[in-house]
């Protein structure tokens, strides 16, 4: 039972003058840390946060981030990281579906903060400017703080391994946001076997630069390395070029990276310049073979690391292990700590080596449902079993190899066929800057695949060459009937193409080229 605010405690005594959080030109110490957390709390007791209250963070990447997120399990609450690209008219759905009690926002995101309705809030930073008033009901955090230096100390709250720490909403990829929750024992198990797993030590200073209201951000392993007494240094969300140079400068040795931060780090002319060599290891999760060969070529010392995960797993279920990065280069690995994973055949039942099925995982770290929504915990979490949505086979040894969403699977001609594939095969022609495949309706094949290329830049590549490019490689009836040349391809936070929006749009009259 100690949760992330425990984790802190402990560390703070047994390791409180070494450097736990960078920001920035700020550094705290892990007893500085701890401190911040405990004043935070007073601050969040003050404006009414009782145990098991609901506080949304709408926010950028900083230390008080981080510190909010601590200090809210200090006081037994949950807290919702809430993202900040949303609409304001999605943020006030996300924080009534919730039974949100209390906002803490960046004072840039104020306007967007009144999606939240009428519910108190609190800006961080000092006072408004008089001539600017905050609205009713809203303080600055910094007053709060002030008052919260005489506050009464009041003992922490217990962290109950069931206890929930946190409510996260998924990407909202392929449908509206649901509220995953993670308990104190998920995020533990999630933390210790990655600790495991990444070889995590004191020595270690891992970046987070994906968003904090992610779990690729949240659990970056920015708050393993806190568990492993080592440094998290956290970015407000900058470009590959911001990262490589902060990564250099702080000589950062674990980076988790989307796939299109990689791409950016690619193209950077002066990658070498940058002194990169403390970096151990990058993980990411479903990038092409070449630009993960492209990435070797740059930083041969850095393990690259593919895994499998999702928020309801409380971040990745599998890693590929240091000794066969190459020798089963395109598996996501084998499973994490606390973690059982089955590939179901068609009846449930586990599938043999080789053959494709739903991924299925239960054990520690998978999430125990949907925040007020039996209905979709229901249809997901049946006979014991997480059911991912997802399709892959395992090989012999166990490893992990992913194959697609099932709603990304086409239905062609009464085949199955996966869009990743085709998008493999097409992201491997040397014109291809990006790609994404959909189906689309066919009244003679039910469905055919259809293909939206990026093109490099400077490149020019046309219908016909991409079409012979696919006969190379691809059976017939998964060779796509339709290219479209796009400028660019709708993305959310995590850099997951919308294939929804990509579906919505239908083909495009003069673009869409029949190949
Ligand atoms: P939503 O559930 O709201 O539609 P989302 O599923 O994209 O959003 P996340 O939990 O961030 O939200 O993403 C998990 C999904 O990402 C997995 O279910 C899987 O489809 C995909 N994924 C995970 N690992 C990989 C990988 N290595 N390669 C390709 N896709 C992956
Ligand atoms: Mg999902």
């Amino acid at each position: 039972m100690t949760g992330i605010s425990g984790v802190l405690r402990r560390q703070s005594v047994r390791r409180a003058g070494s450097v736990a959080l960078v920001d920035g030109g700020e550094r705290w110490t892990y007893a500085e840390l701890d401190r911040a957390v405990d004043r935070y709390a007073a601050a969040l007791r003050l404006a009414g946060t009782a145990e098991g209250d609901i506080v949304a963070i709408l926010a950028r990447n900083h230390a008080a981030y981080v510190i909010e997120l601590i200090a809210v399990n200090r006081v037994g609450a949950v807290s919702l990281p809430l993202n900040w690209r949303l609409h304001a008219e999605e943020i006030r759905y996300v924080c009534e579906h919730a039974g949100v009690s209390l906002v803490l926002a960046d004072r840039e995101f104020r306007e967007k903060a009144d999606g939240c309705g009428t519910l108190p809030g609190l800006v961080h930073g000092p006072a408004e400017p008089s001539e600017d008033p905050l609205p009713e009901g809203w303080r600055a955090l910094d007053d709060l703080l002030r008052e919260a230096e005489t506050a009464e100390p009041r003992p922490d709250a217990e962290c109950p391994d069931d206890g929930l720490q946190r409510i996260l909403y998924t990407s909202g990829t392929t449908s509206r946001p649901k509220g995953v929750m993670h308990t104190n024992g998920n995020v533990d198990a999630n933390q210790v076997g990655q600790i495991l797993e990444l070889e995590l030590t004191s020595a270690d200073r891992t970046m987070v630069s994906a968003p904090l209201f992610h779990v690729s951000g949240l659990e970056a392993p920015g708050l393993a390395t806190l568990r492993a007494g080592g440094t998290m240094v956290i970015t407000p969300g900058y470009g590959g070029a911001d990262i490589v140079r902060l990564a250099a400068e702080e000589g950062v040795t674990g980076l988790v990276l989307a796939a299109q931060i990689i791409h950016d780090i690619l193209k950077m002319p002066d990658l070498a310049s940058h002194d990169l060599s403390a970096l151990r290891f990058i993980v990411f999760a479903g990038v092409p073979e070449g630009v993960r060969r492209a990435v070797h070529e740059a930083l041969p010392h850095v393990r690259l690391i593919d895994t499998f995960g999702m928020t309801e797993l409380c971040n990745g279920a599998c890693y590929m292990d240091a000794a066969h990065t190459w020798t089963k280069l395109g598996s996501q690995g084998t499973p994490l700590p606390y973690v059982e994973l089955r590939i179901a055949g068609p009846d449930g039942s586990p599938a043999a080596p080789g053959t494709v099925g739903e991924i299925l995982v239960r054990g520690r770290k998978v999430s125990p449902g949907y925040w007020r929504d039996p209905e979709a915990t229901a249809g997901a979490w049946r006979d014991g079993w997480f059911h991912t949505g997802d399709l892959a086979s395992t090989d012999e040894d166990g490893f992990l190899w992913f194959v697609d969403r099932r709603g990304n699977m086409i239905r062609s001609g009464g085949e199955n066929v996966a869009s990743a594939e085709i998008e493999r095969v097409l992201a491997a022609h040397p014109a291809v800057a990006e790609v994404a495949v959909i189906g689309v309706p066919d009244p003679r094949w039910d469905e055919v695949p259809k293909a939206f290329v990026l093109p490099r830049a400077g490149a020019s590549v046309d219908a016909g060459e991409l079409r012979a490019h696919c006969e190379r490689n691809l059976a017939r009836f998964k060779i796509p009937k339709y290219f479209e040349l796009v400028a660019e391809l709708p993305r959310n936070d995590s850099g997951k193409v919308l294939k929804r929006l990509l579906a919505s749009d239908g083909p495009a009259p003069g673009k869409a080229a029949e190949g």
